[in-house]
């Protein structure tokens, strides 16, 4: 499972930094998801809870921010959203673009610690 791998290498990079920061009871990691990542949000949550059981971020919840595809249209010099994941082109004008401006995250925003 391609999400469950993405998981293991997200525990690890919280992991260390949770280590150099001396953080504990990590409550909620903030998670920034594009809908152009190829990544299954729902798959991710529940990887999330297989992968984290008896580590110390067990007791921890995954929070996706969903991020939406933008791409550049040179034509119109203008960001906008294209008319589907699949086409991707500019909406006002049709021109195809290949410059994605958002959509692709997939990144750890930030960690919520129990106070
Ligand atoms: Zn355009």
């Amino acid at each position: 499972m391609h999400e469950l791998s993405i998981v293991l290498s997200i525990i690890d990079e919280i992991g260390v930094e949770s280590e150099a920061r001396d953080l504990r009871d990590i409550e909620v990691v903030h998670l920034k998801v594009g809908v152009f990542s190829g990544v299954d949000p729902n798959a991710l949550l529940f990887a999330w809870e297989l992968a984290c059981e008896g580590t110390p971020f067990e007791r921890s919840r995954l929070d996706i921010e969903t991020v939406p595809l933008v791409i550049h249209c040179a034509i119109c010099g203008q960001d906008r959203t294209p008319p589907s994941l699949y086409q991707l082109c500019c909406p006002e004008c049709e021109t195809p673009s290949e410059t994605i401006v958002t959509g692709r995250e997939l990144e750890v925003v930030s960690l919520e610690v129990t106070a």
